[in-house]
């Protein structure tokens, strides 16, 4: 009656198996494995009892009797239920528990159908108990250790899904197998025990076992066992509180006398002491409950309107999210929290990004919502919370991007509620792991989304506030870099009208001269009055305006080159000392004239270059005559070099600078120094002399060196404390330069002429000039005097 019933049962609980969609999932198929499987063992027990020693005989093989057959059923299905557990635990491979179990259960079949059907005792009352007295039933051992072995491994396997798990609902799925598997095995032993009667029990304790297991699999959120067990405990104790009381009370009462003429008096007395006792035995309870379990929450409304009134006063973003998340921590004893910003980002997909706060570290993530998927559902359309257990284990959320589910699993937390203001999704409040490792009750559910949707308002101010700073710090830097264009759209204009006054005092100048003399030479020629003397001081003259003129145009036409990327360089081997070396011969006896201390460092140790050796020489020469000219008679010009690398690429670079004690540049005019024609002084003046103090030039003369160092792949910058002609703060010229010829180098010659590779010669003179003392000032002349 009873087995039968409760077969229908389990072809009931397949039915409804085989009818939930997602059979494929693997647990579900060895759920459905094992319900057949203990329907084939329940079934054995509807054949007539003992049917093999009946008319029956004929049916069984050997000891593979009625009762053997039901434990070998029952055998089969805790192989199931053992691949179950497993792979509804998560992480196991349940293969190697099913192919070790059924070599084991073939095992313990071939030797029961070989032992006589008389001497089988495997299924008779008793066999269990047998299996351990001499002499021993080797398949009944056989069955009880793996039975035992098989309980072992889920319970094993429980206990490490239950620590190791990241979420409280995961251990909360571990927990409740806990007490699924034992019930389970325990209906299994009762069931197969044989002993009449008990295996009806187990039938039933089997039958709601795998009632269980059917739950447990068709639910990813199971019944919170703590909160059972809690609520449980402390019901249990209220009861022995009122029970003590009862029967303190009827023990004394019987201890009365019936025939007291005051009994009834008697009576009342100890009812209400009794009532009396009772107040602080539940007391007592509540106090031995709260020690083992921790005080429950107090009551979170005092705190969450309290949240209500201070937060609506909240404008800054930073000081809401803090606020935000001491709230939750307190009322729902989170472990940590934070505040997620949700930005549309197109019609399409929301961004969402945690918010940095004091109280919480969280990285530094971001992830994309796509609208109509499914946790924008259920945050925005159905205004629900979300947790993190059902992100990752509910089949609602299996289609979400990987991505999005990396990110919520990043963000460590539990729980999400949405901000939802004004039909927008503006942001979501995350709890993280409840301090006791509770699961989230729907209570706590409830309480983070009215925090949430109370933080809804200031979120949305706070927010703008931060916009409109935004939008305002934006406009000022976009300001500032208006008034520094405009700045330097002004000085470039300058330049450009400054090109035209310095051109034409440059140029006018010797024209001035050569037509003065030109016109002399006439007038003493009409007046044949020419003497070889005076004429050749007029050449000579004549010579240095023109050569003036040349250089002014052959500089002009330098810089033009620059303009348009075409210098030619011609590479070579040579060294910067060689390079200094002839960059300064020709100003040897202006910087003797104006008692210049020029000195050299470090030249010597450099290593070869490959580089243009002349284009190098005019630039350095240029940055040595800016040093002599803006520093007055009596100062120091030093040159250092050094051997640098490149911090990225690791290439040698050599340092060289230029340093004197001049008059100094404003660092306004560090950079423009470098553009065409221009000049920090008045442009009104004409050059007066190119090593003169304060000879005005054309303006030309760092463009140069910059087009040139630049043209090697090299750097050039001015550093300068300001321009101050009393105190002669100084300017320190940087030149950096690539050692080998780099690929930016510009205009690279395939091929140099036997000329251009040779080093570039030093004349003898400088050479002899100590590396690490002044520069010999000799008789070498200065080429360029107005
Ligand atoms: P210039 O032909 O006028 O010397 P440059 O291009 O060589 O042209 O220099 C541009 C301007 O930079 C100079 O007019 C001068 O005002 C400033 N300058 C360059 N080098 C120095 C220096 N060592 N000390 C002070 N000012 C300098």
């Amino acid at each position: 009656m009873l087995a039968g019933g409760l077969s229908l049962g389990y072809i009931g609980l397949l039915v409804a198996g085989l009818r939930v969609r997602n059979n494929a999932e693997s647990p579900r198929v060895w759920l459905l494995a094992t319900l057949f499987l203990a329907l084939l063992a329940q079934g054995v027990h509807l054949l007539v009892s003992n049917a093999h020693q009946g008319p029956y005989r004929a049916l069984f093989i050997g000891g593979l009797t009625q009762p053997a057959l039901a434990v070998l059923l029952t055998s089969l299905m805790l192989i199931g239920f053992a691949a179950l557990s497993l792979r509804y635990l998560g992480r196991f491979r349940a293969a190697p528990v099913v192919i070790l179990g059924l070599f084991w259960w073939m095992i313990v079949a071939v030797v029961v159908a070989q032992t006589p059907d008389k001497q089988a005792l495997l299924g008779q009352p008793g066999w269990i108990t047998k299996a351990f007295t001499v002499p021993v039933d080797s398949a009944g051992l056989l069955v009880v250790g793996v039975w035992a072995a098989l309980g072992l491994s889920w319970v094993l396997a429980a206990l490490v899904g239950f620590y190791t798990a990241h979420l409280p609902e995961v251990a909360n799925r571990a927990l409740y197998w806990m007490i699924i598997g034992p019930v389970t095995l325990m209906g299994a032993i009762l069931g197969a025990s044989g002993s009449p009667a008990l295996r009806e029990l187990g039938w039933i304790i089997l039958f709601v076992g795998l009632c269980g297991a059917v739950y447990g699999v068709n639910n990813h959120r199971v019944l919170d066992i703590r909160q059972l067990f809690k609520a449980t405990f402390s019901t249990g104790l209220t009861l022995a509180a009122i029970l003590l009381v009862l029967l303190s009370a009827l023990f004394v009462a019987r201890q009365l006398d019936p025939n007291a003429p005051n009994l009834s008096v008697l009576l009342i007395a100890l009812a209400v002491a009794g009532t009396a006792a009772y107040v602080p035995l539940r007391g007592l309870a509540i106090w031995l409950n709260n020690r083992i379990f921790g005080t429950p929450p107090e009551d979170a409304t005092a705190y969450v309107r309290e949240y209500n009134q201070n937060v609506s006063g909240i404008v800054e973003l930073r000081e809401l999210s803090d606020i935000a998340i001491n709230v939750l921590m307190r009322t729902l004893r989170v472990r940590r929290a934070a505040l997620l910003l949700a930005t549309r980002e197109d019609n399409d997909t929301i961004r969402i990004e945690p918010m940095q706060s004091a109280t919480s570290d969280m990285p530094e993530v971001r992830a994309w919502i796509p609208k109509g998927g499914p946790v924008y559902r259920k945050l925005f359309e159905q205004r629900a919370a979300l947790l993190q257990y059902d992100l990752e284990y509910s089949p609602e959320f299996t289609p979400i991007a990987p991505e999005l589910k990396s990110f919520f699993k990043q963000l460590r937390m539990s729980a999400y509620a949405p901000i939802v203001i004004q039909d927008q999704l503006i942001g979501v409040m995350a709890a993280g792991s409840k301090s006791n490792d509770d699961p989230f009750s729907m209570h706590d559910m409830e309480l983070l989304a009215t925090i949430a949707s109370q933080t809804g308002v200031a979120l949305r101010n706070a927010r703008l506030v931060a916009d409109l700073r935004r939008a305002r710090d934006e406009t000022e830097a976009l300001n500032h870099d208006i008034s520094r264009t405009k700045e330097r759209l002004e000085q470039l204009d300058k330049v450009k009208s400054d090109f035209v006054t310095i051109a034409s005092h440059e140029l006018r100048t010797p024209l001035t001269q050569i037509r003065g003399y030109t016109d002399i030479l006439d007038t003493l020629n009409d007046q044949g009055m020419v003497d070889s003397d005076q004429l050749a001081g007029m050449t000579n003259n004549l010579r240095k305006a023109t050569e003036r003129m040349e250089r002014l145009i052959g500089d002009m036409l330098d810089v033009s080159q620059i303009g348009i990327d075409a210098m030619d360089l011609r590479f070579g081997p040579t060294t910067l000392e060689s390079v200094v070396r002839l960059a300064i011969e020709p100003l040897t006896e202006s910087i003797k004239q104006r008692k210049l201390q020029v000195t050299a460092r470090g030249l010597k140790s450099l290593p070869e270059i490959d580089a243009d050796g002349k284009r190098l020489v005019q630039a350095i020469q240029n940055v040595v005559l800016n040093a002599i000219k803006y520093t007055p008679d009596g100062g120091r010009v030093d040159i250092v070099g050094r051997l640098d690398k490149n911090e990225q690429t690791g290439a040698e670079l050599i340092h060289a600078t230029i340093q004197d004690s001049g008059i100094g540049i404003d660092s306004q005019h560090h950079e423009l120094i470098f553009e065409k024609f221009y000049r920090v002084a008045d442009p009104g003046l004409h050059s007066t002399g190119t090593t003169k103090f304060l000879g005005a030039g054309p303006g030309l003369g760092l463009t140069i060196a910059r087009g040139v160092i630049q043209g090697h792949g090299g750097r050039i910058w001015v550093e300068s404390p300001g321009y101050d002609p009393e105190k002669l703060p100084g300017t320190t010229v940087h030149i950096l330069l690539p050692v080998d010829r780099p690929d930016t180098a510009k205009r690279l010659t395939p091929f140099e002429a036997p000329s251009q590779t040779k080093p570039v010669t030093v004349p003898a003179e400088i050479s002899a000039a100590k590396d690490t003392g002044p520069l010999k000032r000799n008789q070498a002349q200065a080429g360029a005097q107005g």
